[in-house]
């Protein structure tokens, strides 16, 4: 078996606490393959001490390249956040396109490019993740490298003229076509990106799928990435979880509750989200006092205005709900702005009786799967899902909303607290399958084997 090589912005050094789904798949792949883990350090140092960490753990090399200010704030902050960010989730308008920024953007990959080479033997096999390093297959080819690259994007790709607002769109194309294989959460992105390519570029689609573009032969498909759910759900009955779920009920008493969990990001639909619950109120005065929102959001890039707006309008809609009708002993919208724990949030999950997973897009979202995954097979709660979350593409029997129609979303919490048991169960069922079908472990096993077939057609 090949070696594996991953490289993504951030990696999950050993210890570390609170490894997520994704770091758990790349970290076993890489144990059972032997190989390297390769992006920054995290460290931000200047330019006479930038350097590449390098330590041994297992089978498995991290090499952890720093990064100067000059790049952090080019390469990380404006470029990736502010630019591609925005543009990969539709927001073209807070978006800031700068030609500096891109230039630092190009060099970081470059820079990388070279590290990661050197790191590189004859039959590895390389993974590259996300839209930091869109950059980083050409700049492995520039360097000699003849190898098979694959390409995960974890975020959404947009419909074709979004994505070429990017000024720099025909460099990122040309960059992206030194991959071999282009992996997508869902069908709809394999749609757009090879849309895009036909669209602007003149690519080809060949018979069997792959697409001919600048003088390479590609593959784009879909692997919609997944969760542990056995762990999820083991997390879910944990004493943390239990009492978690304890010290809310005494809170919320016998009152329903919904709950959000999201990263404060404005892609995530959250001031819809909130106005949704308000209508809800509005126009159910049965449900006054007997329905809680809890929304958990820790704020997240603080220094891009976008953010500060945000949080501005978050907790002015907090504000008007809970200004409207509160009482003594209840108070509408509980909004968090801290992470917890994922014992906690599981806990939390499972008392919820309604899961609002509501982004305005989202590559996939793993919180609409943990939902579920952490539900009571014999009384579970109902999602709610944006129809533009990349999970919706396969979780049908969600109540799948527009994010952007406040009284839709406001019908579809009534409707998801009035439902019987029966449904409930029933479309539970369904979505806990797709979960347990495509796990992480499905995710990566199916990337891994479509980019090794590709490295054996190469020959
Ligand atoms: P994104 O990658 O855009 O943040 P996802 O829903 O795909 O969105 O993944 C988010 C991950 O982070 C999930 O595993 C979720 O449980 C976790 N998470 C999100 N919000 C919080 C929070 N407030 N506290 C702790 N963990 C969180």
């Amino acid at each position: 078996m090949s070696r594996l090589i991953v490289a993504s912005n951030r990696t999950a050094t050993p210890g570390e606490e609170r490894a997520g789904g994704l770091a758990v798949a790349v970290g076993d792949a890489l144990a059972e393959r032997g190989g390297v883990w390769f992006g920054w350090s995290g460290e931000i140092v200047p330019r006479e001490t930038r350097g590449i960490r390098m330590f041994v753990d297992g089978n498995v090399d991290y090499a952890l390249a720093d990064l100067t200010p000059v790049e952090h704030q080019g390469y990380y902050l404006d470029f990736a956040n502010r630019a591609l960010w925005p543009v990969l989730h539709y927001r073209v308008d807070l978006a800031v396109f700068d030609d500096a920024a891109y230039d630092v953007y190009a060099a970081v990959n470059r820079r990388f490019g070279r590290l990661l080479y050197q790191l590189l033997r004859p039959e590895d096999l390389v993974w590259v993740h996300d839209y930091h390093f869109l950059l980083l297959g050409d700049e492995l080819r520039a360097n000699g490298w003849r190898g098979t690259i694959g390409f995960f994007l974890h975020v959404p790709f947009p419909a074709p003229e979004v994505f070429a607002a990017l000024p720099q769109h025909h460099r990122l194309a040309r960059g992206m076509a030194a991959f071999n294989l282009l992996g997508f959460q869902t069908a709809r992105d394999v749609g757009n990106f090879t849309r895009y390519l036909v669209e602007e570029h003149g690519a080809e689609v060949l018979e069997d799928g792959r697409i001919k573009v600048f003088d390479h032969v590609i593959r784009a498909a879909a692997f919609p990435i997944g969760i542990e759910p056995d762990e999820v759900a083991r997390m879910a009955e944990s004493d943390e979880a239990r009492d978690a779920a304890c010290r809310l009920g005494r809170i919320i008493e016998n009152r329903a509750l919904v709950i959000g969990v999201d990263r404060m990001d404005y892609s995530k639909g959250l001031p819809q989200r909130l106005a949704a619950f308000g209508r809800l109120l509005d126009d159910n005065e049965g449900l006054r006092g007997r329905v809680t929102l809890l929304q958990i959001a820790p704020p997240s890039r603080e220094s891009v205005e976008a953010y500060r707006d945000l949080r501005e309008e978050l907790d002015r809609l907090t504000g008007r709900v809970n200004g409207d009708y509160s009482d003594l002993d209840w108070t509408p919208i509980r909004y968090l702005a801290r992470s917890y724990s994922r014992e906690v949030l599981s806990g939390l999950f499972r008392l919820a009786r309604v899961g609002l997973v509501t982004p305005l897009h989202d590559g996939m979202n793993l919180v609409a799967k943990e939902y579920v995954a952490a539900q009571d097979p014999e009384d579970p709660g109902v999602l709610v899902l944006s129809e533009f979350a990349g999970a919706a593409e396969r979780m049908e029997t969600a109540m799948q909303v527009n994010p952007h129609d406040v009284g839709g979303m406001a019908d579809a919490i009534r409707r998801a607290l009035e439902m019987s048991k029966e449904e409930r169960i029933e479309r539970w069922k369904v979505l806990m399958d797709e979960v347990s079908d495509h796990d992480i472990s499905v995710w990566r096993q199916s990337f891994l084997n479509s980019l090794e077939a590709i490295g054996r057609e190469a020959g």
